[in-house]
């Protein structure tokens, strides 16, 4: 079985593709392990301020995946703390569980500041990993930013 660290492993690889934009990239992995769909934030690529990689990438594996919209039992990996945008598109996608690297304490919504997923409120809580390569993962975003100024 995959690891959490190739899965963030794999997001990383995936972040490399942002060009212009903030480098954050998302994995979906079947529940066999195998990569169901990889993608980077594209907000700026294709000016569109829902395209964060999660929601890239978990449109793109529901088209694969199952026999709808649903994602039951997969894994969606994140280099960064998901927003609250990608939080609640990843319970509404029932995504089994959901490992990340670097936390967001700006705009995090998976414990930072709020946490969407494991609301007691909700029927639907994945598992939950987070701070998986986070230094790794924190280095990417510290090194495009650094390039900005
Ligand atoms: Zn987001």
């Amino acid at each position: 079985m995959i690891s959490s660290e190739d899965m963030v492993r794999a997001a990383l690889n995936a972040a490399t593709n942002a060009g212009a934009d903030v480098p954050i990239g998302a994995v979906v992995f079947a529940p066999d392990g195998t990569v169901l769909a990889e993608a980077c934030n594209a907000r700026e690529t294709l000016g569109d301020p829902t395209a964060h990689a999660e929601i890239l990438a978990l449109r793109a594996a529901a088209a694969k995946y199952g026999d709808g919209w649903r994602l039951d039992g997969c894994t969606l990996a994140v280099t960064l703390e998901p927003c609250t945008m990608c939080a609640g598109a990843l319970v509404l996608a029932r995504v089994s569980r959901l490992v990340f690297g670097a936390w967001e304490p700006k705009t995090g919504a998976v414990a930072s500041l709020w946490d969407v997923v494991r609301d007691r409120r909700l029927n639907h809580r994945p598992e939950v990993e987070g701070g998986v390569l986070a230094q790794e993962c924190a280095d990417l975003l510290e090194r495009f930013f650094r390039t900005q100024r």
